[in-house]
């Protein structure tokens, strides 16, 4: 892990943007966002980012198409990918693991838990 965790977050809802950067920011991680699926894989093979963070209700390329796009991408088969969700119905969980997905949040967004989250995801992917 870089001394400063480079996050890239997929999020076509801006308020969520600026939550997640409001939030990361405090805790020295770097953010890099883009607002639709295509933009995030297209940033996501240029800068190569330490995490990325992925919702799953994107407008076009949904999130776990994302997902697979990204895991077929080589350079960025060891970069976990976190899936967002605000859905809780059964099987969420199981349908974004079987996307490829490395780790699974709820939304809303629990501003104490949410850096620690990362940090978790960021340890594990270390251990590899
Ligand atoms: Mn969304």
């Amino acid at each position: 892990m870089a001394i400063k965790p480079r996050i890239l977050y997929i999020e076509d809802n801006p308020e969520n943007r600026l939550l997640v950067q409001r939030i990361l920011m405090a805790e020295g991680f770097e953010l890099l966002t883009a607002d639709s699926g295509a933009a995030g894989i297209t940033l996501a093979d240029k800068e190569r980012p330490d995490l990325i963070l992925v919702d799953i209700n994107l407008p076009e390329l949904d999130g776990y198409s994302v997902t697979a796009r990204l895991k077929n991408i080589p350079h960025l088969a060891r970069v976990p990918v976190i899936a967002l969700t605000a859905n809780v119905m059964k099987g969420d969980k199981e349908k974004t693991l079987a996307a490829g997905c490395d780790g699974y949040i709820q939304k809303p967004i629990d501003v104490d838990q949410f850096p620690r989250q990362l940090a978790r995801f960021l340890e594990k992917a270390q251990t590899l």
